[in-house]
C-alpha cells in the first residue's frame, strides 16, 4: 500500500516539489519502504524516533526535522538531520549555531510560521518574523534556507488557503530583503488534506503522513508518546 501510495502522490506532484515523507509514529520498516518506493526525504517530529529509523534506512536519504525542538535536543539533532524546519525563536537558534560550530557543520533550516496566530501552536508570529530573520542572520553556522507553517486544521482544506497566501506573502517580503545567510528558496506548507492547495499557493515542500503511512491514531497537531 505504501508503494502505490508513494507512487501517485510522486506522479502527481508537479516538477520542482519536494516531496517530505512525515513519518512520525510509523516503524522503521514503514519508513524504509516509502524510501524504496522513491521517496527522497524523510520528516521525523522526535529526534529519538529518527535516530531508530535511521538504523535501517541509512543516510541514502535525506532526514528533516520538521517537530517541536527541544534545546536539550539540539546537540543530537545537528549531527543526524540535513535540515531543520521548525525554528521559531532566537534561543534555538544559537543553541543550534552553538552546536554546529563545535561539530563544522553548517546547518539549513527554515523558520517556522504560526500562519493561524493559534496560542497552542509553535513557530513565530507573522509580525515578528523579518526581526527574528534577521536576528539569525548573523548566527555564522545557520543558513536560513525558506519558511514552513503548519496552519489551523481544518474538514475543509479550501478555508487553510489564506493561511498559506499569508505565509508565501512573507516569503517574498523578507526574500526581498537580501540578507547575509539567507537564502529564501523553500516554502513548507501542505499536509495529506491540504498539499494540494498549499502547492496553488506557493509551496515547494510538501510533508505528508496519512496519505503514505495510512492514518494514524494520533492527529498531525496532537503530539504522540515518545516511542
Ligand atoms: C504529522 C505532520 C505532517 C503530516 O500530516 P498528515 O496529515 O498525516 O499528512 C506534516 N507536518 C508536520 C509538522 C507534522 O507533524
Amino acid at each position: 500500500m505504501i508503494k502505490q501510495n508513494v507512487s501517485q502522490i510522486l506522479n502527481e506532484l508537479p516538477n520542482g516539489i519536494q516531496l517530505v515523507a512525515a513519518a512520525k509514529t510509523r516503524q522503521p520498516e514503514e519508513v524504509l519502504r516509502a524510501v524504496e518506493s522513491g521517496v527522497k526525504i524523510i520528516g521525523e517530529n522526535y529526534v529519538q524516533e529518527a535516530e531508530r529509523a535511521q538504523e535501517v534506512v541509512g543516510n541514502k536519504v535525506k532526514w528533516h526535522f520538521i517537530g517541536y525542538l527541544q534545546k536539550n535536543k539540539v546537540k543530537k539533532a545537528v549531527t543526524i538531520f540535513d535540515m531543520i524546519e521548525t525554528v521559531d525563536s532566537p534561543e534555538i537558534a544559537r543553541e543550534i549555531d552553538k552546536r554546529c560550530a563545535q561539530i563544522g557543520k553548517i546547518m539549513p533550516v527554515l523558520i517556522e510560521i504560526n500562519s493561524g496566530q493559534e496560542k497552542q501552536k509553535s513557530g513565530i508570529s507573522p509580525e515578528n518574523t523579518e526581526p527574528l530573520i534577521t536576528e539569525i542572520s548573523a548566527f555564522p553556522n545557520i543558513r536560513v534556507m525558506g519558511l514552513m507553517t503548519m496552519g489551523p486544521r481544518f474538514g475543509n482544506p479550501e478555508d487553510s488557503r489564506p493561511y498559506f497566501v499569508k505565509t508565501k506573502k512573507i516569503f517574498d517580503q523578507v526574500k526581498k530583503l537580501n540578507l547575509p545567510n539567507v537564502e529564501m528558496r523553500y516554502l513548507s506548507m501542505g499536509m495529506t488534506n491540504s498539499y494540494k492547495i498549499a502547492i496553488e499557493e506557493g509551496a515547494n515542500i510538501v510533508r505528508i503522513g496519512s496519505k503514505i503511512f495510512g492514518e494514524r491514531v494520533y492527529g498531525a497537531t496532537t503530539r504522540a508518546p515518545t516511542p
